[in-house]
């Protein structure tokens, strides 16, 4: 089965996506998913526990969701 755009594929977490491209070659392909999905995990200053001493902060991790994550698979 040739994939196009515009078909439906899984996205590398296993959401129904959207094929946006394909390779010339066909090994290729560019699927959008609208689902969220966890980007990256950044530090955030947490301001919510007390200041500490020489400008030190509290830190926490915040996860970053992204939606309509385009994913590159090749098949
Ligand atoms: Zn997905």
């Amino acid at each position: 089965m040739e994939l196009k755009v515009g078909d439906s594929y899984k996205c590398p977490e296993g959401h129904k996506a959207i094929i946006v491209w394909v390779s010339e070659d066909k090994k290729l392909i560019a699927v959008k998913c609208h689902r969220k999905h966890l980007s990256k995990v950044k530090k955030v200053a947490d301001d919510t526990k007390p200041a500490l001493p020489y400008r030190r902060r509290n830190t926490k991790e915040r996860k970053i969701y992204v939606n309509n994550m385009v994913f590159l698979i090749k098949i």
